[in-house]
């Protein structure tokens, strides 16, 4: 197993900011989870990452210890009267995935097109977009935590709005793989929608810039793009970092920023949004490690 002291969350998160953690293991297998297990007692407060799409790191010294899975990237489909069973793993990058079903046929994942994650992250964050929650696709999650391999059925699993848990969940867990069901459709169907949602995330969207995608989740009934929009934060900037102009919820560092920016910034956001329209936006984003 690959591992590597003092890496820099900078360069592992597509925000492209957050200072050093004190290492980082890459596990490629059950046992090498087992090895990190044992390691991480004595080093320091464990975080899962995958691409680092979702991550917002603080700067500094981190009392962290990043854990990356690097399982192969596998995708096994099998035929079943109520459509096509997927067996991903958890290191698999969505974009992948997405590319393979639609190719295949296989029929469901199509409005999440454009989501630059893994797997493994997909499924912590019921990752969704366009009406489609990757949650309601999943059939069972295969789970790594304390020693055991876990196979939860999905109906012991709970998914709610970019959230995800299952029974007994410690704060230290490892997804490793999931089953999803899928329905059929003609390919070329399947990717011209993909395609059609990825156009319209162009249109609106931030991508090419450096951002963890939304800021803040969409208060019941509203947006908080438009929240932060009328509150008067698009464009709105604090040294190196910026909400986009493109769409008020995508904070992206537009060159040298720092997370001490970002929090700024969120904050400033969070009164003006309270100021203007009495409510608390709630982070999207997983800040790393949680501030107090
Ligand atoms: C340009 C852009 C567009 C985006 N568009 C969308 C969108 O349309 N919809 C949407 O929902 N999100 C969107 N996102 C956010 C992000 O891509 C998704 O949340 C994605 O699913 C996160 O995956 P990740 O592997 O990068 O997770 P990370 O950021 O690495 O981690 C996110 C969370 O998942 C946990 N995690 C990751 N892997 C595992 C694992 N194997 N086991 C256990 N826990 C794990 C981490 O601990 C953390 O809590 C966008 C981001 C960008 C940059």
């Amino acid at each position: 197993m690959r591992e590597e002291r003092h890496p820099s969350l900078s360069r592992l998160t597509t925000l492209g900011i957050g200072g050093y953690a004190k290492a980082i293991f890459y596990p490629e297998t059950v046992e090498d989870l087992q090895t990190v297990q044992e390691r991480i007692a004595e080093a320091g407060r464990p975080y899962v990452l995958g691409r680092g799409s979702n991550t917002l790191a603080q700067d500094g010294e981190l009392d962290l210890v990043v854990v990356k899975p690097a399982f192969a990237e596998t995708i096994a489909a099998s035929s079943e009267d109520d459509g096509v069973r997927v067996r991903v793993s958890a290191s698999c990058m969505l974009p992948k995935l997405l590319a393979y079903t639609a190719s295949h046929g296989y029929a469901g994942l199509e409005a999440l097109a454009g989501i630059p994650g893994t797997l493994g992250g997909a499924i912590a964050m019921n990752a969704g977009s366009f009406g489609t929650e990757i949650g309601s696709l999943v059939s069972e999650v295969t789970v790594w935590q304390n020693g055991t391999l876990l196979r939860i059925p999905r109906s012991d699993l709970s998914f709610g709005y970019r959230s995800f848990r299952f029974p007994h969940q410690d704060a230290f867990f490892v997804i490793t793989e999931a089953l999803l069901t899928l329905g059929r459709g003609k390919a070329e169907e399947l990717v011209s929608a993909q395609k059609a949602h990825l156009a319209t995330k162009r249109n609106r969207q931030p991508i090419t810039e450096k951002s963890a995608g939304c800021v803040f989740k969409n208060p019941e009934g509203c947006f908080a793009g438009k929240l932060l929009e009328e509150a008067g934060l698009k464009g709105a900037r604090l040294g190196g970092m910026a909400f986009s102009t493109l769409h008020a919820n995508f904070m992206i560092n537009t060159g040298q920023g720092t997370a001490q920016e970002a929090f700024a910034l969120i904050e400033k956001a969070k009164d003006a949004v309270y100021a203007k329209h009495g409510l608390v936006l709630t982070p999207e984003v997983r800040i790393v490690p949680c501030l107090p």
